[in-house]
């Protein structure tokens, strides 16, 4: 049996604050679980305009949701939240996606284009400003969303040091701020971005009964608002259930006693995993996906691959991509570094490497958990092919260099 020893770690794990020492990061160093308790503070009710009430804390005039930071309260407590109208209704793509995370933006606004242009504060710790570096790499490479930036935008995101970890949801306008703590780590700065482009807790999705269990016991004396389900009349729940989503909390998130606050009501599920992991699930790239369009195919979201929004993809020639490995047993991932989603049907392959020397290519399909081998080429040659009949899923190719180095062309058909 596994010892509990996130938690203990995770209870010492306090971040330095200002006033009642109440904020807390818990969390296994590397997805601190943020937020500030609403003892000794003001709990507010805000309205939203589709008639949902939602509790936050109120910081310095910032209403607060654990690391989600909806806006100024007094114009909150007096206008309500307003939620995106024109966002209402899941896509025909957001429904048709098998196994997905987290939830549409709400109080937040989609960025145009997916382009999200920030700028770092110079107050950021040096531990800060890589996190944060390394997770709008980890973005701009994993998604369509770009971050890039800024240079005389008015809308954007300014990086900031702060107490803990937080985020607003979605574009609200103007410079909003994305704080991060020396000691948030990467996998932080990965959530609040996911925060930044529109997603919520994925535990807090209105059908998570079905799924978690919340023991309310457990949980720390003004952290229990953390653990309010979420209406979805103008939300979305993107997907399945997905517990290991990046924007899910851990299982012992705001723990009082050492006990869990939150535990699956499925017995296959990873307790350390769940809220622990450090990249994005495939369940949460495709939610991405389904909101800011496929990697590399732009925003056009017409599902043709081909970025023109004819509808048709190129049957004929199929889509080529050049790469490059230097050295043996180096990788690559194709299409141009991307994973993408297949509605199923023939997937076809081809390599053309360097003349001396030895790569393989293999199809890789994700199941939930990791990427797996479902087809293999592997001649002695830099010459392979792969034919593989596909479900629907999620698919990448991956280019080895068993032997040798050298420039190759990947044709794909799909
Ligand atoms: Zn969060």
């Amino acid at each position: 049996m596994k010892k509990i020893i996130p938690l203990t770690a995770a209870i010492l794990f306090v971040t330095a604050c200002n006033d009642s020492g109440s904020e807390t990061a818990s969390g296994n160093g590397q997805d601190s679980i943020w937020g500030y308790s609403s003892t000794g503070r003001n709990l507010v009710e805000i309205q939203t305009s589709n008639g949902q009430t939602i509790k936050a804390v109120d910081i310095d005039g910032i209403a607060h949701v654990g690391d989600m930071m909806l806006g100024r309260t007094e114009d909150l407590l007096q206008h309500g939240l307003t939620v995106a109208e024109n966002q209402d209704q899941p896509t025909a793509q957001e429904k048709s996606i098998s196994r997905a995370a987290t939830i549409y933006p709400s109080s937040g606004f989609k960025w145009p284009d997916g382009i999200v242009p920030f700028a770092l504060n110079s107050n950021l710790s040096s531990a800060a400003r890589a996190d944060a570096l390394s997770a709008i790499s980890y973005w701009n490479t994993n998604t369509n969303v770009k971050f890039i930036e800024r240079t005389n935008e008015a809308d954007y995101l300014l990086i900031t040091n702060g107490n803990g970890c937080s985020s607003y949801v979605g574009k609200i306008g103007g410079a909003q701020a994305v704080t991060l703590a020396y000691n948030c780590g990467m996998a932080a700065a990965i959530h609040e971005l996911g925060h930044a482009v529109g997603f919520e807790h994925e535990q807090t999705r209105s059908d998570r009964d079905n799924y978690v269990s919340i023991y309310w016991d457990n949980i720390q004396s003004g952290m229990e608002y953390n653990f309010e389900k979420i209406n979805t009349s103008n939300r979305h729940d993107v997907g399945n259930y997905d517990y290991y989503s990046i924007m899910h909390y851990h299982a012992w998130a705001f723990s009082k006693n050492d006990q869990p606050t939150i535990l699956p009501k499925q017995d296959d599920v990873d307790l350390y995993t769940m809220g622990m992991v450090s990249e994005m699930s495939a369940g949460d790239l495709a939610a991405v996906a389904a909101i800011y369009g496929d990697p590399g195919n732009g925003n056009d979201n017409s599902g043709d691959n081909d970025n023109d929004n004819s509808g048709d993809p190129d049957q004929n020639q199929g889509e080529q991509y050049s790469g490059q490995l230097s050295g043996s047993r180096a990788t690559n991932i194709q299409p141009n570094g991307n994973w993408f989603q297949y509605q199923g049907g023939t997937l076809s392959a081809t390599l053309s490497g360097p003349d001396n020397a030895d790569f393989d290519l293999y199809l890789q399909q994700w199941n939930g958990r990791s990427w797996v081998n479902v087809a293999i080429s592997e001649s002695y040659s830099s010459s392979e092919a792969i034919s593989y009949e596909a479900a629907a899923g999620y698919y990448q190719f991956v280019v080895l260099s068993y032997n040798g180095s050298g420039s190759y062309t990947f044709t794909l058909k799909r």
